[in-house]
């Protein structure tokens, strides 16, 4: 007995890199690439999860792995990782924490989201059962809600440390806009981004490499932020205006807290300006705006890689408007602002860059700003 079907989004961000867990600014938005689940309610307090594409599953790696059947009323984080599973159960989870009255369901998901690439597709999967099942029981949640929900069920319950920007990108974009977000209370704007309506196109190059120290990094990172913003004084470093960077910086002795602090405040300004040309209808303006943001992340951020620095670079040198490297860094993806003529050459270039570095074939297409989350029958 089917119910219906929803679908939710990966994304990409365009620009606000490193930010959002340091109450900044960020500017994703939604690929045509989603996450499907068709969904019914059951009265027997099962959840019922089924993926065509999970890990385990056969033709995934790991072992098959078939339909998992959970008591929603047995839900209950910090028993460590439990597989793919953990980020829909831990939606049901933190929805009945948070007091709304939703049970039992059978879910099925078919995906055209890589896993792991970056591009958010844990995210994906969180915002469809979100909304798929406060439907399936008319429990109203708005967006912003559905997009704390989710998180939650990616940090208490998946044990994934991740700020808010993917679970909003997912629940709140729109076609044709990338997505304003500031994360310190979370207002947002839709922001005019459709390449091709300024005859250009933005391309994802997916390096296809996951450096194994990520994790890490990642957390090496946020932790050295927040050591920089309790040296200064502050809650966090969205509070340096950016006028008044310098003498933060002259105020901080260690030269890795400076460098970060530096990131993450010129990347906040690098947002406000790639918001403020496309409101101009400017869409040619952010190119230099991403490049420079890569520049930040290589040099003072140190979260590039060697793939990521040659898509960049190759991506520039036959002509890209703009490149950067896109999400936590160490691989994953990179985006390139290119002349929509211009996209199959530049594609190639980065292509025989790849081969003659003897690096991993990158997958390459164009993303077109695309709508989030929503129900499709
Ligand atoms: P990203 O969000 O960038 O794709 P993550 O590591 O955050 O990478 O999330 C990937 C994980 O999300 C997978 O390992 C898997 O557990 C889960 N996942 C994503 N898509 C699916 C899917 N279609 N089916 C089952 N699990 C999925
Ligand atoms: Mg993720």
């Amino acid at each position: 007995m089917s119910e219906g079907v929803w679908e939710a989004p990966g994304r990409v961000n365009l620009i606000g890199e490193h930010t959002d867990y340091n109450d900044g600014l960020v500017m994703p938005f939604a690929l045509s690439r989603t996450v499907v689940a068709t969904a019914a309610r059951r009265d027997d307090g099962i959840l019922r999860l089924h993926s065509a594409d999970a890990p385990g599953a056969p033709g995934g790696q790991g072992t098959p792995g078939g339909p998992v059947e959970l008591r929603v009323d047995a839900l209950a984080p910090g028993r460590g990782p439990r597989g793919w599973t953990d980020y829909p159960a831990g939606v049901l989870w933190a929805l009945r924490e948070a007091g709304h009255r939703v049970g039992g369901a059978d879910l099925h998901y078919e995906s055209t989201l890589p896993a792991g690439a970056g591009l958010s597709s844990s995210a994906a999967l969180e915002v469809v059962t979100a909304l798929a099942v406060t439907e399936l029981y008319g429990v109203e949640l708005g967006r912003r809600e559905m997009a704390l929900i989710c998180r939650r069920a990616e940090n208490a319950y998946a044990g994934a440390p991740t700020g808010i920007m993917d679970q909003t990108a997912s629940a709140c974009c729109a076609e044709g806009h990338a997505l304003y977000l500031d994360t310190r209370d979370l207002s947002r704007r839709q922001i005019p981004f459709d390449p091709a309506a300024h005859g250009l196109a933005l391309l994802l190059i997916d390096t296809g490499v996951k450096h194994a120290h990520s994790t890490g990094a990642y957390g090496e990172r946020r932790a050295g932020c927040e050591s920089a913003a309790a040296a200064l004084g502050l809650g966090s470093l969205r509070e340096i205006p950016q006028e008044e960077l310098p003498g933060a910086l002259t105020r901080l002795t260690d030269p890795v807290q400076r460098a970060l602090t530096r990131h993450v405040v010129t990347e906040n300004g690098r947002v406000e300006r790639v918001r403020a040309a496309l409101e101009a209808g400017r869409a040619r303006a952010i190119g230099p705006l991403l490049t420079e943001g890569h520049a930040s992340l290589r040099d003072d951020f140190a979260v590039s890689c060697p793939e990521l620095d040659l898509a960049v670079r190759a991506a520039l040198a036959a002509g890209a408007l703009g490149a950067r490297m896109t999400g936590g860094g160490f691989g994953g993806s990179a985006i390139a602002l290119v002349e929509a003529s211009a996209r199959e050459r530049v594609a190639g270039s980065v292509e025989r860059a790849f081969a003659e570095a003897s690096f991993r074939r990158p997958e390459i297409f164009a993303a077109a700003p695309a709508a989030g989350a929503r129900r499709l029958s």
